[in-house]
């Protein structure tokens, strides 16, 4: 038997407990009475102390996370989370949002000296730090612009042009906030195409939203261009800083004509993600758009907003998180960031190019943090079986101890596998990786059946992913 065959509540047993508390000689039924005093027992696990820690040591090991391997996940930004980070929050543990701003003048602190590194850091003028992910920055950021033109007492403004390529969070932020998403083609150099965006601007566009890098990788080098348009027609420009890696500390938002934008910190700042994790999203906005801020309201930074502010979480959003990115930064220094992008941006292209004979590169370019490729060379058709697919790759991928890479995503591509490696990767880690994509795609090439039955050493092999995401089983029904 494996450990991962049997539930926590099979392997209760009764009477077993991994606590005594003493007996205080309370008779609990005096202590609550009517409807409050439960008529049946809850229904918990019984187990002994070693079995809830081997339960929970054992789960742990089931994961796959950038403490147990290399995770390549393209536009995720898997980077280690520097220990050091944890360190720094572990100061903090007891402070609590609701205690009187004059005793978190240390917290105050770490804020005003965020939102100075990260106006450094991207050209914009302040941050909020309320947004708690990169979406709900995008929903934030694009209901400032919408402020922005009401206020100025243009309505008209319904519309907001987002890039084929954009991740699937910028339409649907878009249509959350109740603006018309129409989408600009990119050309096939995989860039947005200007002459395809200038019919598309006119008095009832409310802005762009562009990432840059773009989500395959490369750099918008006409974005000085785009800026240009889009402003030209009252138009506002959204940065999606999700790809903010290679550029932190090399090239500023601000400076290529970007008015709002948000960065991920769970990402680009190395705090730790996936799975859950807490997130951070703060939106940095141009000098004409501080006043609509919520921590900005009164002239300068506030931990009590007006009453009458742009409200999109309780509080200040998730300090710990915000704690931890400063930390990264410091850590780091002024001299140091642009190393970590450039680094990452070395071990994308090195990878591309060691694999580009196996795996089909369609756009060919110096790419920045990431790439995509589309499926293999040769997928093994030949032999008379069904060619592997990019989700064979990606299973077998696991048997050798890797995380996939995103895959099917850019939708541009049928085979997208899209590649970010992060700085914090060693070459021999790097190398190691090759040579399993390499093995990869000649296991293809021979027996696509090996691919098409993978993973084979995990867990579990291939869950019904529709219905994992669809009739999630969550809790215990009672029944096995
Ligand atoms: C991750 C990502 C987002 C969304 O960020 P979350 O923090 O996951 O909400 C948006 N755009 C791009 C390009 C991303 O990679």
């Amino acid at each position: 038997m494996k450990y991962y065959d049997k539930l926590v509540f099979e392997l209760s047993r009764p009477g077993r407990s991994a606590f005594t508390l003493a007996d205080n000689g309370l008779d609990r039924s005096e202590t609550f009475e009517g409807p409050l005093w439960r008529q049946s027992d809850p229904e918990l696990p019984s187990l002994s102390e070693p079995d809830v820690v081997r339960h929970y040591t054992n789960l742990s090991q089931m994961n796959f996370g950038v403490d147990t391997g290399f995770y390549p996940l393209g536009s995720c930004t898997m980077k280690y989370n520097p220990k050091i980070n944890e360190e720094a929050v572990s100061h903090f543990n007891g402070i609590h949002p609701l205690q009187p701003e004059s005793s978190l003048a240390g917290v105050r602190k770490i804020y005003e000296a965020m939102d100075a590194s990260l106006a450094e850091i991207t050209g914009m003028k302040h941050f909020t730090f309320e947004p708690c992910a990169g979406a709900h920055g995008e929903l934030t950021g694009l209901m400032l612009i919408r402020s922005y033109h009401m206020d100025r007492g243009d309505s008209a403004r319904t519309k907001i042009i987002v890039p084929d390529s954009a991740h699937g969070t910028n339409p649907a932020s878009a249509a959350v906030c109740g603006l018309e998403v129409v989408e600009v083609k990119s050309g096939a150099d995989g860039l947005v195409d200007v002459e395809s965006l200038k019919p598309l601007l006119g008095p009832d566009v409310a802005g762009i939203m562009m990432t840059n890098p773009n989500t395959l990788g490369l750099f918008e080098k006409d974005i000085r261009r785009i800026a240009e348009l889009v402003h030209g027609c009252g138009g506002l420009l959204y940065y999606d800083g999700a790809n903010m890696n290679p550029l932190m500390g090399v090239a500023r938002p601000g400076d290529m004509g970007f008015d709002v934008m948000h960065l991920n910190l769970h990402k680009t700042f190395s705090t730790p993600h996936g799975g859950g994790g807490p997130g951070s999203g703060p939106v940095g906005v141009c000098e004409k758009l501080v006043r609509f801020l919520p921590e900005f309201g009164g002239g300068s930074f506030s931990l009590n907003p007006a009453s009458d502010a742009l409200r999109v979480s309780g509080f200040h959003g998730n300090f710990g998180v915000i704690l931890r990115a400063y930390a990264y930064i410091l850590m780091l220094g002024k001299d140091n960031l642009p190393m970590a992008g450039r680094l990452a941006t070395l071990a994308a292209n090195y990878i591309k190019e060691s694999l580009k004979d196996c795996y089909r590169l369609p756009l060919p370019q110096v790419c920045k943090h990431e790439f995509v490729f589309d499926g293999l060379v040769d997928d093994g058709a030949h032999t008379g079986k069904s060619g592997a697919t990019t989700l064979d790759v990606a299973k077998r991928l696991l048997d050798y101890g890797f995380h996939a890479p995103t895959i099917y995503f850019p939708l541009l591509f049928h085979q997208a596998i899209m590649i970010e490696p992060t700085e914090t990767e060693s070459l021999e880690t790097l190398d190691e990786f090759i040579d399993v994509m390499r093995r990869i795609a000649a296991e293809a090439a021979q027996d696509p059946d090996i691919l098409h039955g993978a993973p084979h050493n995990t867990p579990i092999g291939r869950p019904d992913e529709t219905a994992a995401a669809r009739q999630p089983v969550l809790k215990w029904t009672g029944k096995a």
